[in-house]
């Protein structure tokens, strides 16, 4: 998906916008115990595109003078996002702020779309043409109050996005990204693997600041690594930028069939790491916990297994993915890395057969009977797989709200001990017969 930044003064209209385009589709969901979310972004749509609508004034910065404010909004929508909504007061003119905000845009030759806030009536378009003068082409009039010429301005924004890469994946490659708090090692771990194997190719156009997507042949399996850890630190907006970094691990999960999810061993599991190991979870993807730099642990034979604990303790909805230990930095234990990444995607892509899926529900019904509801009784009919990545399951049910958490989640663990899932979600839908 595309990123659109809206950018501009404080009050010039840029929450109004804001929600006018997201309207009630915020999409941020906290339906996964233990998982929080920054609202710094949100989904939006226009016609048939759908992109995410970044909120530059997301970091409060109030303290801050008004030009140091604008400046590191600007920064933040030019490592960010696709295409740049420049907001402007239709009503003031052209401030020394909007200048300094322009000058900043217009080095990032990132698509810039003008929007002029506040015209409420056709006799205020009379001085849209000063707005020329920023040269970022033409100047769009709108009103965000009324909603009004909000249309025009979008199918410029729209007509800005980059073309999604017409290249259909390579159903034999596995595509694998990596994430990871700053410095838990995931450049560390990118290059480690490259070093030691060839690299075919290594190039990614338009969309390079995102991910650099390398290819990676290793034991007889063609992989693609999605990184993007290759951004790196960029001065005073380096914090602020790597809140928004979300974005770009969202983009790379998004295209994944398996993501790493690292951990530091030497500082152990923070609240941060939780946070990101739950987007990979809610966007379905095969996972598997990388517990890195091992090198700085003193082992004997408990400390793996108490290390597994806290991190199966920490990441209880994370119970089917396999956690590696390894250091990126000494490449001991590097060789059991792409041996799990291979049987994750595996896992995830796998199709039982529906019999055998019966065998199993219906072992499963006589050891565990059904939960009752007010006197009625849960009654499981068939089930059968309906889809793949992740594999999904629809069980038909005489009544949908019987099919209790709890019961799902012992059919789920039946479903996994019989056909061996690890390192992917499965999902289980009761559907009504
Ligand atoms: P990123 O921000 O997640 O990409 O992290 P980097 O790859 O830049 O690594 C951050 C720091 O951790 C660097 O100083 C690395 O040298 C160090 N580092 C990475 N992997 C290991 C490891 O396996 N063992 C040790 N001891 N240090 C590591």
């Amino acid at each position: 998906k595309s990123v659109v930044a809206v950018v501009g003064r404080p009050n010039v209209g840029k929450s109004t916008i804001f929600n006018r385009l997201v309207g009630e589709r915020i999409s941020i969901v906290e339906d996964t115990p233990g998982v929080t979310r920054d609202r710094i972004y949100a989904e939006a749509e226009w016609l048939t595109a759908e992109f995410n609508l970044i909120d530059t004034g997301g970091i409060d910065m109030s303290d801050e003078p008004l030009l140091v404010q604008m400046r590191q909004q600007a920064e933040v929508a030019i490592a960010e996002s696709d295409v740049i909504i420049f907001l402007l007061n239709g009503r003031e003119g052209i401030t020394a702020a909007d200048e300094e905000v322009a000058k900043i845009l217009y080095k990032s030759n990132k698509p810039v779309v003008i929007g002029v806030n506040k015209i409420d009536n056709p006799e205020m378009r009379e001085h849209i043409y000063e707005y020329y003068a920023l040269g970022f082409g033409e100047p769009y009039p709108i009103s965000g109050a009324h909603g009004l010429g909000l249309g025009d301005l979008l199918d410029t924004v729209v007509g800005y996005f980059p073309e999604m890469s017409d290249e259909a994946p390579d159903e034999d490659t596995i595509y694998f990204s990596l994430i990871g708090r700053p410095n838990v090692g995931k450049s560390s771990l990118v290059n480690s693997l490259l070093n030691e194997e060839r690299v075919i190719v290594s190039e990614q156009e338009g969309t390079t600041r995102d991910a650099i997507d390398t290819h990676l042949h290793k034991d007889d399996q063609e992989f693609v690594i999605i990184d993007t850890a290759g951004m790196r630190k960029r001065g005073k907006v380096y914090e602020a930028t790597e809140k928004y970094s979300v974005l770009r691990a969202l983009k790379a999960i998004e295209r994944s069939d398996v993501v790493l999810v690292l951990l530091d061993a030497e500082t152990g599991i923070r609240e941060q790491d939780k946070k990101i190991a739950g987007y990979a979870h809610e966007a379905g993807r095969g996972i598997i916990i990388v517990v890195n730099k091992w090198d700085t642990v003193e082992t004997n034979e408990k400390t793996m297994k108490e290390f597994e604990d806290k991190v199966r303790k920490q990441f209880q909805y994370l119970d089917y993915a396999p956690i590696v230990f390894l250091s990126a930095k000494t490449k001991k234990r590097m060789h059991t890395l792409t041996p799990a990444i291979k049987t994750a995607s595996e896992n995830h892509s796998k199709r039982v057969p529906t019999n055998v899926l019966n065998d199993v529900i219906m072992d499963a019904l006589a050891m565990n009977p059904t939960p009752t509801l007010k006197g009625k009784r849960l009654k499981v009919l068939y089930a059968t797989q309906v889809a793949v990545k992740p594999p999904s399951f629809v069980v038909f049910v005489n009544d949908p709200d019987l099919m209790h958490f709890s019961y799902r989640r012992f059919l789920e663990n039946r479903i996994r001990d019989a056909f061996g899932f690890t390192g992917t979600p499965i999902k289980i839908f009761a559907r009504k017969r």
